[in-house]
């Protein structure tokens, strides 16, 4: 057996790496070369010398493990020009998202509608009147900018507004329920994306859990028992919906009347979990039904949470409605000031909701509604532009075709219901290394400039066009002309 030796040990230098990286400029020197300097002055020296130090060390690095030359200024002025542009590149990048889930998380949730985009955009440019009384010239609540809108649209007495549906679930526990026991079934200890877990929320709001009836079954006297055990510690009967699960089969639940009025009898409040938060029924345009905030708040609820951006369509917002007796509880709490949102999410918020007070072509206006009820063809006819732009896909060892598929709706709404749906399938052609090349080309259109989001399924790439929006359809265009790809 016979040995390199070579090859520098761990971590020690052979002799000419160590030369080599005594030929590394120093900083200062980086730092005063003539295209730099400009940089620095353009874009501040703090990101042009901490892109110098990342190159210096990586230089350093790559001179110890293979013993390579040293690159000359130009050459590492032009890597670390190409560093100082990464970090001057916005982090919050947008990306064309073709996995077809509409109200994604990961990629924001919402769409919102241009009515609301406008409002936000001036509420941000100049001032407004967010807690002004123009009448009196007094002191006004920014609660009042939607409220009148959403009494209208729920039928609730009050409302009060905080920044996302989970602060107003806990605000809701808290003001309603702290120290006191708060009955919920079983069935509904939802755990939702970002560990957002029933049972910590009510510890987190200071309430005590009692879970009630079973984990398939729970009947109106489990309720019964439970609240006359709890006696004078009960605090709230609260109800969550299933947001992103379901169970099926040999099930029972109780429902909101039944709930409302059993909380009643024994002097509680009753809230409800919604989550998702549409505000008209949609099996009008096919969609399968959500329940509604207005059917709770008629069947006796005291408070019903939902957010504004996931059905809705929204900018992100906790909304409570209810009697005038338990927002009145809840907006005095401290939490509320603690959890309030901003004249951005009003403005969205109140331009959204005027659009379903209007009752006018909501699924052309709502961009969360007409991508959900996309027509088919509609959707087939996208993938029918997107396909000649792949053809050089063909070529490269992959099969490009139109399938059809199923979209997600998304964020935990309607979990169990797809949307039928079409899709650019890029295949690897061969069995063998499939798994590689699929990486490979996922990673490839992530990394465009306008990066590009599928779905690995079946050992295929899916490209849902459901979600393809017309200006994306552009950018990928000239992204792929361009031979990024
Ligand atoms: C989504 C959801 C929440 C959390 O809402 P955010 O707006 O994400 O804070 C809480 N409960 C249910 C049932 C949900 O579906």
């Amino acid at each position: 057996m016979t040995q390199d030796l070579t090859l520098p040990g761990p971590g020690e230098a052979s002799g000419s790496a160590r030369e080599a990286l005594t030929r590394l400029p120093s900083i200062d020197r980086l730092l005063n070369h003539a295209p730099l300097a400009a940089l620095a002055a353009e874009r501040g020296s703090a990101w042009v010398k901490r892109a110098a130090q990342d190159e210096l060390a990586d230089q350093r690095q790559r001179l110890l493990r293979d013993g390579a030359t040293v690159p000359n200024l130009d050459a590492l002025g032009a890597a670390i020009a190409a560093r100082v542009a990464r970090l001057a590149a916005p982090r919050l990048r947008r990306v064309i998202n073709l996995t077809g889930t509409v109200i994604h998380t990961n990629l924001g949730r919402a769409l919102m509608a241009d009515e609301a985009i406008d409002a936000a955009a001036a509420a941000m440019r100049g001032y407004v009147a967010l807690e002004y009384d123009l009448g009196g010239g007094s002191r006004g609540d920014r609660d009042e900018v939607v409220e009148q809108l959403l009494l209208d649209l729920t039928g609730a007495e009050a409302v009060t507004i905080v920044n996302n549906n989970a602060a107003a679930v806990v605000l809701g526990l808290a003001a309603l329920a702290a120290r006191k026991d708060v009955l919920i079934s079983r069935g509904e200890l939802i755990e939702i994306g970002g560990a957002f877990r029933m049972p910590d929320i009510m510890k987190t709001a200071g309430c005590r859990l009692v879970e009630v009836g079973t984990t398939n079954r729970t009947h109106p006297r489990d309720f019964e028992t439970a609240l006359a055990d709890s006696g004078a510690r009960a605090g709230l009967v609260v109800k969550a919906h299933w947001s992103n699960y379901a169970i099926t089969g040999f099930t029972a639940a109780v429902d909101d009347a039944t709930l409302a009025q059993i909380a009643h009898k024994h002097g509680v409040p009753y809230m409800v979990d919604l989550g998702a938060g549409a505000l008209i029924d949609l099996s009008k345009y096919g969609l399968p039904r959500e329940p509604l905030p207005q059917e709770s708040l008629a069947a006796g609820a005291d408070v019903v949470t939902f957010s504004g951006d996931k059905l809705l369509g929204g900018p992100q917002a906790g909304i409570l409605v209810g009697t005038r007796t338990a927002i009145t509880r809840i907006k005095k709490h401290p939490l509320k000031r603690a959890l309030r949102c901003s004249k951005l999410t009003l403005a969205a918020l109140e331009a959204t909701l005027r659009i379903y007070a209007s009752a006018h072509r909501l699924h052309e206006r709502l961009p969360v509604l007409a991508l959900l009820t996309r027509p088919a063809v509609d959707i087939r006819a996208a993938c029918e532009r997107m396909q000649p732009l792949f053809a050089r896909f063909a070529g490269a060892g992959f099969e490009v075709r139109i399938d059809e598929c199923a979209s997600q709706i998304g964020s935990g709404s309607l979990p169990v219901e797809r949307l039928g749906s079409a899709a650019l399938v890029l295949a690897p052609v061969a069995a063998k290394g499939a798994g590689r090349a699929l990486d490979t080309l996922s990673q490839r259109l992530r990394t465009l400039p306008v990066p590009v989001v599928g779905r690995v399924h079946e050992n295929a790439l899916w490209l849902d066009c459901r979600t393809l929006l017309a200006a994306d359809e552009v950018t990928l265009a000239q992204q792929l002309a361009a031979g990024c790809a």
